[in-house]
């Protein structure tokens, strides 16, 4: 059995990759052939048939139509494929010139990964799309992070532990990794992660070769000029490099210098503090419901993008949160600047993305027009602020929107309002801007009004008045009549001059000798125009691309300018207030607010929310707020409040209370809420104990630390005792400051021992034997923990709610008997099937059954737990 000639390059190429799927071009579909084609189809929900046969089998083939291919890619992409897209190098035309029996020349142009996107349709318009690559040396590791579509590249020396937050932090696209033993270190936590992780050779990380690679990339000698880099850095950076270079095809994306980051810049938080906090995706998953999109008034793409990384890496630097706070500070206060800037940036395309697709060569005539918008906003706001005395921030940003006058002036000039989406189609040079494309298109147009004239004359000469000249692909111009007409025309003399071309069921259709050397004309005045079109979409292209690091410069200068609107938009109408920042160990916030369970409750319309102060101010030493009270009092939403608030403020936001001091935070942690770690074989006791490690572990003097109910996934001696020594560890080794609520009222002991410990409660009143959230937190310890009553509230069947409260009433009571041990033998309570049954309540009570109760009593047999206990019953039955 031979193999067909297609069948052997196909299969040739997709021996190169045997980690992606194939994209083969057909003409105009893309065929996917083998286990491809059976995967594809049910990946993507298409037929699935075959096409020939290949070692006596038949070949399983799928295809999907290249016009609508991003959308299948899309699809692929998520559900965790590459695509390796083969295109046709040459026309079958020119394969033909080669040889009878040649093959179309194809070859693999780009390999699709999750990391690597730069269609508009496959991204999300408001986040980075980042890979990352780790880099392990013996001593050392280093991440690099770069989006390929909109040019940030960054890198960082990092400790092996930091990994995992440093990957919750950024939220990758993918990663890459060197093949061995790193990978199967980094698998685990990719998985958790859900990363698409991607191994690379040995050689991808070498970093003498990354060097190499790096410098030829930015065109320089030496990579000196951009910061000192350790060789782990370099190697990452290399890999990642190696890696586009892989995917692109050689096609290298327009990459910024690296910018060197470190981990003492930004506060540092922990990948299920993150979770927890739900800082920019919600617990569900989703952007609802996280402090983002609580916070997301930008107007941009790349507001949101910035808006995002600051939420993600809050700053640890007074003069970058002074300057980014007096930004804010001056939009505040002059609204009508605010708004006027808002009004020019929704009118400003994404820049990034726009040169990134012009520098992969998968732009069109709109990213080109994207970049003359959003310089045309960039002048407009230039012009609003001229007169106004800025600050810094601000001024910065603006002087980067303009000065780009020759740019400007071409892309005005050249570019009409609206242009199509293809370079192929033309039709996007404005007229008037090339003399010689002017020249074609004016032939091509004449063309057409000739033929116009034309169909008159005909139409005379013949006279057949519905006689039309028509177009269509295959005969290009021809004239067409009907049968009945045809024949006139067939006949001498006028069959001199029509020439008979094809007869369809109800038309005849002729051509004569002028209306081909119009045609032709026409065509090549046409094509001619096309031509020129190419030529000068690829000089302005170059032009920009030539701009192209101011222009990301102005990219950043808009997203900043957005960003920083934004927050004054939110502040203004949110009423938050501006934080005071200092390096003292303060933490003070009066009339605090959660700004996301704020908005739930309005928009739930019923109550509002209750403002709470918080003083974790201490000079030396650790503050410590010890929390009691009830469930659903408020605790939770208390002690992520006011850490959102120390995010808030360390991103150089405003803040939601009416005043806020905060010394700065170094590391923020949470153990909030059961998190389900079952997926991973972890009971939660364990999960709330490696988390609980953690934070004792790593806290310092500068961490706020918020501890959610510690110790309650064991017994409760166990957990009590658990909450005692890790508070006590808190205050005597940590010193750091936090928020601790606990169910364990034992535990309010400890502050009249330890000096920074303090007492606060959430009150609640009681009414009618039902409990009243005030959600106001005060200094001191709750009297009870209303469990009972919120059970209750619950809706737990009556009998229940009526045993808990028995049971509890005796373990208090023997408690207090045998001096606060709350020792109780299981004896001394009868069982609980000896409760009579709730009646149902429409039923009432028939005195019978207190009296068949009381015959049941024999008072002399009963210890006096039990007579307690019988009274109950009574009292439940009458
Ligand atoms: P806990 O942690 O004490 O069980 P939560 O913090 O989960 O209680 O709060 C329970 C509910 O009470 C929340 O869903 C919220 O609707 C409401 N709540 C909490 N704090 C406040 C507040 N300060 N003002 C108004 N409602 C609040």
């Amino acid at each position: 059995m031979t193999v067909t000639p297609m069948m052997a390059q196909y299969l040739e190429i997709k021996a190169q990759y045997p980690d992606a799927l194939l994209f083969y071009r057909m003409g105009d579909f893309y065929e996917m052939f083998f286990e491809d084609a059976v995967n594809a189809a049910e990946a993507l929900d298409i037929a699935l048939t075959k096409r020939g046969k290949h070692e006596d089998r038949d070949i399983p083939m799928c295809g999907v139509p290249v016009h609508a291919a991003e959308g299948y890619l899309l699809t692929l992409i998520r559900k965790g494929f590459r695509v390796a897209v083969g295109e046709q190098l040459e026309s079958p035309a020119e394969a033909k010139k080669r040889g009878a029996k040649s093959v179309v020349k194809r070859d693999v142009v780009r390999l699709v990964t999750p990391g690597t996107l730069t269609e508009d349709s496959l991204l999300e318009a408001r986040r980075h799309n980042f890979l990352v690559s780790y880099a392990e040396l013996r001593d050392q590791a280093a991440l690099a992070w770069a989006d390929i579509s909109t040019g940030v590249f960054h890198v960082m020396p990092i400790a092996r532990v930091r990994l995992s937050p440093e990957l919750a932090r950024l939220a990758p696209s993918e990663l890459i990794v060197s093949d061995g033993p790193v990978y199967d270190q980094t698998r685990a936590l990719a998985d958790e992660y859900q990363i698409p992780l991607t191994p690379l050779g040995k050689a991808s990380f070498d970093s003498t070769a990354a060097e190499k690679r790096l410098c030829a990339l930015f065109r320089v000698g030496a990579l000196d000029g951009f910061g000192t880099f350790s060789r782990a850095e370099v190697s990452a950076m290399g890999a990642l490099v190696d890696y586009l270079e892989i995917t692109q095809k050689g096609k290298l994306p327009l990459l910024q210098p690296p910018q060197q980051e470190s981990e003492d810049r930004t506060v540092q938080i922990d990948a299920s503090t993150r979770r927890n906090l739900e800082l920019t995706r919600s617990l569900s998953g989703g952007r609802m419901g996280s402090l983002l999109s609580v916070v997301d008034r930008t107007v941009t793409p790349g507001g949101g993008r910035l808006l995002e990384q600051r939420l993600s890496s809050p700053s640890r630097n007074m003069d970058v949160l002074t300057a980014r706070l007096n930004a804010l500070t001056s939009v505040i206060e002059d609204p009508t600047l605010g708004d006027d800037l808002r009004d020019f940036l929704r009118k400003t395309p994404d820049v990034d993305r726009a040169l990134s697709r012009l520098a992969l060569e998968r732009g069109g005539p709109r990213d080109l027009t994207a970049i003359r918008n959003a310089l045309t906003q960039g002048e407009a706001i230039e012009q609003r602020v001229r007169s106004l005395d800025l600050p810094p921030l601000l001024s910065e940003a603006v002087s980067s929107l303009h000065g780009f006058d020759p740019l400007l002036h071409l892309l005005d000039m050249s570019l009409v309002a609206e242009p199509p989406l293809l370079a192929r189609d033309g039709g996007f040079i404005a007229a008037g801007y090339d003399a010689e494309l002017d020249e074609a298109r004016t032939l091509r147009d004449e063309g057409r009004s000739v033929i116009a004239s034309l169909q008159r004359n005909y139409s005379e000469h013949t006279g057949i008045s519905s006689l039309k000249i028509k177009h269509n692909n295959v005969l290009g111009y021809f004239i067409e009549t009907t049968s009945t007409h045809a024949e006139k025309m067939q006949s001498a003399p006028m069959s001199e001059i029509y020439i008979h071309r094809q007869t369809t069921a109800n038309q005849v259709r002729f051509t004569t000798v002028e209306l081909s050397e119009i045609e032709t004309k026409i065509l090549n005045a046409g094509n001619l125009a096309l031509e020129i079109e190419k030529r000068l979409y690829k000089r302005i292209s170059d032009e920009i691309l030539d701009n192209a690091a101011r222009l990301n410069q102005a990219a950043r200068g808009f997203s900043e300018l957005d960003l920083v609107t934004s927050l004054a938009d939110l502040a203004r109408a949110e009423n938050w207030t501006r934080p005071k920042v200092d390096t003292s160990r303060a933490f003070r916030v009066e009339g605090g607010r959660h700004p996301v369970v704020e908005r739930a409750l309005r928009q739930q319309g019923g109550e509002s929310f209750v403002a709470n102060d918080c003083d974790l101010s201490a000079e030396d030493g650790a503050a410590v707020w010890l929390l009691t009270g009830p469930n659903m009092a408020g605790k939770s939403t208390f002690l992520r409040q006011n850490a959102l608030i120390a995010i808030l403020t360390q991103m150089g936001s405003y803040v939601p209370a009416e005043s806020a001091h905060i010394g700065l935070i170094s590391q923020l942690f949470s153990r909030v809420g059961a998190s389900d770690d079952l997926a991973r074989g972890r009971s939660t006791f364990m999960v709330e104990m490696v988390e609980t490690a953690a934070i004792l572990n790593q806290a310092d003097d500068r961490a706020l630390v918020i501890l959610d109910e510690i110790g309650r996934g064991t017994a409760t001696y166990d957990g009590l005792s658990i909450a005692w020594a890790t508070l006590e560890h808190l205050h005597e080794v940590n010193q750091s400051r936090a928020l601790f609520a606990t169910h364990y009222h034992e535990l309010t002991q400890l502050a009249a021992k330890l000096p920074g410990v303090d007492n606060a409660t959430i009150t609640v009143k009681e009414w009618n034997g039902e409990v009243i959230f005030l959600h106001e937190v005060k200094k001191g310890a709750a009297d009870r923990s209303y469990g009972v009553q919120v059970a209750q509230l619950a809706g737990l069947p009556a009998t229940v709610v009526a045993r808990a409260r028995n049971v509890l009433d005796m373990l208090e009571k023997s408690s207090r008997e045998e001096g606060g041990s709350g020792k109780i033998a299981v004896d001394d309570l009868p069982l609980f099937a000896a409760a009579p049954p709730t009646p149902a309540p429409a039923a009432t009570p028939t005195s019978s059954a207190v009296e068949s109760l009381l015959e049941e009593i024999h008072p002399d047999d009963l210890s006096p737990r039990e007579a307690l206990d019988a009274l109950y019953r009574l009292k439940e039955a009458g």
